[in-house]
Order: C-alpha cells, then sequence, then structure tokens
C-alpha cells in the first residue's frame, strides 16, 4: 500500500504512526511543494514506525530536496522526529519563536521561522500563526487550492485539545473565527481524517466550545463553584480520566471567560459569574 495519499495538486499526507492522543494511533505529515522541491510539515514522534513511513513516503515522491522542515507547534507527536530529519533530508527545521524552545529539546538547530508568504517552487503557501492549541502554533494556507494544513487547532474525528497553560481558548475562539474565515475547501488535520466539509466541521467547532461556555455560565447562574465541582456536575465523578482531563479544559473555558470579564476568580479558587453576565 503506498504510503502517500495526494491531497491535490502540491500536497501529499503521510500517516506516521506513533505515541499521541487518544483515540489517534499517529500524527499526519505532509509534503507540500513538486517533484523538484518540498517542504515537510511535522515529523510525527521520532519513533522507528513514524521515520520509516516518513522516509517510505519521500522515496516514494522521487525523493525530492526538501527546502525546509516545518514544525505545526511544539507537541512532542509533532517534532519528535526533528533531528532525524534534519540530518536525513539535511533540510532547516523551522518553528515559530513561541514553540520553540519545547522543539530545541529534540533538534537544537531548530530556527525560528515568522509567518508570512513563501514559495515552494512554483507553489504559493502563506504560513499562518494561528495560537490558541499552542502559543506559536503554526498553520500553512495554499490559496490556489484553498487548502488548510491545521496541525493540531482542526482534527479529523474529533474536537481539539485545549488546555492551560499551553492552550489558550481565548486565542483559540479568535483562530477558528479566521480558520472559518478563509473558507478553505480541503482541511489535512493533525491527526485523523481529511476533513473534505470544512465549512460544518468548523461550524461545530465553534458551537462546541459556545456550548460548553454556556454550561458553564448556566451551572455558575447558580452561585460560586469551583472547578473540581463544575467538572463534577458537567462530567459526574465515576469517569476519573475524563474527570482530570475535563478539569484542565474547564480551566480553559474560565481562563477565556475571565478574559472576556464574564467570569471572576474568588480568593478561595471558585469562580463567580460577574455582574451583568446572568
Ligand atoms: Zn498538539
Amino acid at each position: 500500500m503506498s504510503a502517500l495519499e495526494r491531497l491535490g495538486s502540491s500536497v501529499w499526507r503521510v500517516h506516521a504512526p506513533g505515541l499521541t492522543l487518544k483515540p489517534y494511533e499517529g500524527t499526519q505529515c505532509y509534503f507540500v511543494g513538486t517533484a523538484d522541491t518540498v517542504w515537510l510539515v511535522d515529523t510525527g514522534d521520532g519513533g522507528p514506525r513514524a521515520t520509516q513511513a516518513l522516509n517510505t513516503a519521500w522515496t516514494e515522491l522521487g525523493a525530492p530536496p526538501v527546502a525546509l522542515i516545518l514544525i505545526t507547534h511544539g507537541h512532542r507527536d509533532h517534532f519528535g522526529g526533528a533531528a532525524w530529519a534534519h540530518q536525513h533530508f539535511r533540510a532547516p527545521v523551522g518553528v515559530h519563536p513561541a514553540d520553540r524552545a519545547a522543539v530545541m529539546s529534540d533538534c537544537a538547530d531548530a530556527t525560528p521561522f515568522l509567518p508570512g508568504s513563501y514559495h515552494i517552487g512554483p507553489v504559493a503557501v502563506d504560513v499562518l500563526h494561528m495560537p490558541g492549541h499552542t502559543p506559536g502554533q503554526l498553520n500553512l494556507w495554499l490559496p490556489t487550492d484553498r487548502t488548510l494544513l491545521a496541525g493540531d487547532n482542526v482534527l479529523g474525528d474529533t474536537t481539539s485539545v485545549v488546555v492551560p497553560p499551553a492552550g489558550d481558548l481565548h486565542d483559540y475562539r479568535t483562530t477558528l473565527d479566521r480558520l472559518a474565515a478563509l473558507d478553505p475547501a480541503l482541511i489535512g488535520p493533525g491527526h485523523g481524517s481529511v476533513v473534505r466539509e470544512p465549512r460544518g466541521w468548523l461550524t461545530y467547532y465553534r458551537e462546541h466550545r459556545a456550548e460548553r461556555d454556556r454550561q458553564v455560565v448556566d451551572l455558575l447562574a447558580e452561585g460560586a463553584l469551583s472547578v473540581p465541582e463544575l467538572a463534577a456536575a458537567i462530567y459526574g465523578r465515576d469517569q476519573a480520566h475524563t474527570y482530570r482531563a475535563g478539569q484542565l479544559m474547564l480551566l480553559g473555558h474560565l481562563t477565556a471567560l475571565e478574559h472576556d470579564g464574564v467570569v471572576a476568580e474568588l480568593s478561595d479558587g471558585r469562580y463567580v459569574l460577574c455582574e451583568g453576565s446572568r
């Protein structure tokens, strides 16, 4: 079976199996460009299954020169193979300055890469700073095909995980609005299936966040609550794992709502609705 899936005139997807968040079993990496020059977007976790998949795919493409290894963000399932790829493809590794420190833990040569308009051979690409999942998340936009490579801002089969301290739901909401405004024809996510109906999927993403915000506001309308109390009300106490992850997710919502002036934190750690938000 081919390791490569062609997604448009100048994008190929490679599934790099490895350690990542459930329910996913690896990271979606992308080659972008032409037979003469490509960028590699993300490297998987750096384990043997991931590096083998990337090498097989690259060979299938005709082993084109790699001009850049672009890391979408500083999570190990995306940059864990950076040092390997740097050596193997003899290409520079670029990452947004805000996520660079994490990537340098694997690849000391990772260089700061700034958003802007670039060319990969004849292929025009915009590198967009889309923070939220992490402060330095970079997305790739191919205007000709209206194809978006979304890193972990958009996943193929579930909503994304945006938790403090690295994740910021306030930024993430703005990012989702900006991604929707691009009106992509196709999204290549960081994990999972290709999103072939981006409009509906992005609407679902935005509504999912808004719905959870409403739930939090409705519960706080009854009185001040701590994060564990909110999590127990929303997730139930019996699901220990969901419950812990849920507390972090809720903290993300509370932080964003606090930023908007909707809720405030009391000195005892409980949250209340602000005057006028009831
Ligand atoms: Zn991530």
